[in-house]
């Protein structure tokens, strides 16, 4: 293949993607030359007339800001396994924004010909390739993915990385537009910690049990879910970024002692992290955590979320007091932690128009609700649903509450 630079940019021409499609009823369904007769042609400028019609042509795009390029033949290695580790879509997405492309990222750089070619996308369809980054590739699929109920996207282990090691395994998604929404599930936890016999019924609503939540992340991490943190989440619901597969976020509100000190060791005994939505105010307060053990928290791995600056529901807030809670609020939480905060969790689920109009001006991209649905739509980041876990929730409950 023909290659040449421009500053910094070295564009790579010459690679035209042959795609066969509607031949009879057999017709192919996809992208690659194992499922559906396309050819790669490197070297070469392929006219439509020199195939049998009908032929698609996608003429890919190829862009990468810097070298190496990919290699044409595979030279297997002791290479580990070259692993997807995000996409946009995922899968079961009902709610894909119609001219976002296909994005596929990977543990490392990988060989775009072997992508093309591993590549099948149901129903065909023609687009467009670019190559982001040297592990991240783009497909703009001509006039969007408008017009089909559903698509299906799969990846066979065909594909490999610029090191030679395959995709250690194949990998599919199925997705549509104008659904319900997105099946991103956000789990919401308060206290962890035994409770006697005696305990009130509300206060079992906010707490589970060390062993119950032990149970519970091990179940998400052998289940292979991953957890996700808010900028994650606005990033594939506003942007189009991709994402882990099977992503759920672990929220934790308030900052209780009861979490740092029963539920934070078991968490970190994972790979699992977790969102906590602290309260300025409470940091001063015994019961949660003091700045010191929020720091910890952020040493450890958890992502920070402001929960107000005094927990009041945002019905009970004088608008004057407005920018205290959502501002000031997170300009507390980011200079005493060091963190960049992009999320509000609303104290007792509390909306008002007020607060959901002040919001972005603040730098929040989502915010978090006690609407009971993992089903998340990218036109109402604010109205994030979470799933709350409680004191009776079975293993059996809590696995049927995550989407399938
Ligand atoms: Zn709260």
């Amino acid at each position: 293949m023909r290659t040449r630079s421009a500053g910094r940019v070295a564009l790579l021409a010459g690679l035209f993607l042959l795609l066969a499609s509607g031949c009879g009823g057999s017709a192919p369904e996809g992208l690659g030359a194992d499922a559906g007769g396309a050819q790669l042609m490197p070297d070469s400028v392929a006219s439509p007339s020199a195939t049998a019609a009908p032929v698609a042509i996608v003429v890919p795009t190829l862009e990468r800001t810097n070298t190496p390029q990919p290699t044409a033949s595979p030279s297997p290695t002791a290479a580990p396994p070259l692993s997807l580790v995000g996409s946009y879509p995922i899968d079961g997405d009902g709610a894909v924004q119609p001219q976002r492309p296909l994005v596929l990222a990977f543990d490392r750089a990988l060989d775009l010909p072997s992508l093309q070619a591993s590549l099948v996308i149901s129903p065909t369809v023609t687009g467009r390739f670019e190559w982001q980054e040297p592990h991240r590739v783009a497909f703009y699929p001509d006039g969007g993915w408008d017009g089909h109920e559903a698509w299906q996207v799969s990846l066979d282990p065909g594909a490999y990385a610029a090191d030679g090691g395959s995709l250690a395994q194949a990998w599919s998604v199925s997705f549509s537009t104008g659904g319900r929404g997105t099946p991103l599930p956000v789990l919401m936890y308060h206290h962890v910690e035994e409770l006697g016999p005696d305990a009130t019924e509300g206060k079992k609503d906010w707490t589970v049990s060390p062993q119950a939540f032990q149970q519970q992340m091990a179940y998400l991490q052998e289940a292979g879910w991953h957890s996700i943190s808010s900028a994650a989440l606005a990033g594939y619901l506003l942007d189009g970024e991709p994402l882990s597969p099977r992503p759920v976020m672990i929220s934790v509100d308030d900052g209780n002692r009861s979490f740092y000190e029963n539920g934070w060791p078991i968490i970190q005994a994972t790979g699992l992290r977790p969102v906590m939505f602290l309260v300025a105010q409470f940091a001063d307060y015994s019961g949660y955590v003091s700045w010191d053990e929020a720091r910890a928290l952020v040493a450890g791995g958890a992502w920070i979320g402001s929960h107000g600056y005094s927990h009041r529901s945002m019905h009970e807030v004088p608008l004057e007091e407005l920018a205290w809670e959502l501002s000031d609020s997170r300009a507390v939480l980011e200079s005493e932690l060091g963190v960049a905060i992009d999320a509000f969790c609303f104290p007792y689920g509390g909306r008002t128009d007020a607060s959901l109009a002040a919001l972005p001006g603040y730098g929040y991209r989502t915010g978090y609700s006690l609407n009971p649905t993992y089903w998340q739509r990218p036109e109402d980041p604010f109205f994030i649903g979470r799933l709350r876990v409680d004191y009776r929730t079975t293993m059996e409950e809590f696995a049927e509450m995550l989407p399938d």
